[in-house]
């Protein structure tokens, strides 16, 4: 199969692609050190390949990227808005730490979720990224900074669990020793808990880190939310993480966006940890992100600390969200709307 972009190409797929034109396999390798660690912008650049082989890559393999279109900049955020071929737009947002950067990628154009909350959720689903349109988001974002990315979170626009065979081959290419080396304890994927992925997940022979979007601690309250909820119920993706962690040994973070009057209660705290107890996890509060369009306010810090405080009390590891660019319409969504409405 001939794949639109070659950044799309695993690197068991460019073996079977040199294979198939009966040159060694190990030419893939060669082709990624070119591709991801020298980041060459031309095939012309290739000085260790013979030109008929170079001239089969040019007419096969199209070095085909997204297009960067705007950077918004602050101190410690980046956000990045990008074109894709079909004229959609999606984005990134790259956040400095004492130990590195990371990196929110998209993973599709919409999203079928419905999250009340989440302004990429607003507009449908138009179609899935392709696995080229997520590695190249990284590409052109190390070229803008001229560093190198640290950490990757599968947590911008899109249900990465909706678009599981690409977002695991971009997972991949962009963990491959070949690739862009980004450690797999380093890479994370969050979903909003659809069931059956996160079985096919921890079966994968890989250490991503998994994590939930929970954001309430009944169905009720959930369903309310986060329409999936009606599908798969908490009890449901529990199960399925608690299967994760005995097959991985890996521990699972729960987000929990803190909404005003919403979920925010003593109550709540309390149901939380008593669904959480137990459970090898920690839970990142998130202060709401709030947005123009959608009706919903961020709870009061001493609410929020508070909440914390019946975590922690109760032996919940957790942690408050540090907070990036709100400044910048970093909230997922937010500067592809804005970019819509002009
Ligand atoms: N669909 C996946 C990944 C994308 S959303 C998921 O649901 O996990 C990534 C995270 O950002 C989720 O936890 C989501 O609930 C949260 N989020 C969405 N809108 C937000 C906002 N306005 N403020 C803060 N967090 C938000």
């Amino acid at each position: 199969m001939v794949k639109s972009s070659i950044y799309s190409y695993t690197l068991q797929e460019l073996e079977d692609y040199f294979l198939g034109i009966h040159e060694k396999a190990f030419k893939a390798k060669q082709l990624y050190r070119w591709l991801y660690d020298k980041k060459i912008n031309s095939y012309d650049e290739i000085t260790d390949m013979k030109k008929s082989v170079l001239d089969l890559i040019k007419k096969d393999l199209p070095l085909l990227k997204i297009e960067l279109v705007e950077v918004e900049r602050d101190y410690d955020v980046n956000k990045y808005l990008f074109k894709l071929y079909d004229c959609e737009y999606i984005e990134a947002v790259l956040m400095r730490h004492d130990y590195g950067f990371s990196i929110c990628v998209s993973s599709q154009v919409g999203c079928n979720m419905g999250c009340k909350f989440c302004e990429s959720g607003r507009r449908k689903k138009v179609r899935n990224l392709e696995v080229y349109e997520m590695v190249t988001q990284l590409l052109l974002v190390e070229e803008d900074m001229n560093d190198k990315i640290t950490h990757v979170v599968v947590m911008g626009i899109g249900e990465p669990f909706d678009n599981y065979d690409s977002v695991l081959n971009f997972l991949k290419i962009i963990n491959s020793s070949y690739g862009l080396q980004i450690g797999s304890r380093h890479i994370t994927v969050s979903t909003c808990g659809i069931v059956p992925k996160i079985y096919q997940f921890m079966e994968e022979p890989y250490q991503f880190n998994l994590a939930i979007s929970l954001h309430a601690p009944s169905n009720e309250l959930r369903e309310e939310l986060m329409p999936i909820n009606k599908v798969y119920k908490i009890e449901d993706v529990l199960s399925a993480v608690k299967c994760y962690i005995k097959k991985t040994n890996r521990r699972v973070t729960f987000e929990y966006i803190l909404l005003k009057d919403k979920n925010d209660s003593e109550e709540c705290a309390l149901l939380l940890v008593k669904l959480l107890k137990g459970i090898n996890c920690y839970v990142n509060l998130i202060p709401y992100n709030e947005t123009e369009s959608i009706q919903l306010a961020r709870s009061k810090m001493f609410k929020i600390m508070k909440f914390y405080d019946i975590l922690k009390k109760n032996k919940i590891s957790v942690t408050i969200r540090r907070e990036f660019g709100s400044k910048i319409s970093a909230a997922c969504g937010q500067l592809r709307s804005k970019k819509e409405e002009l």
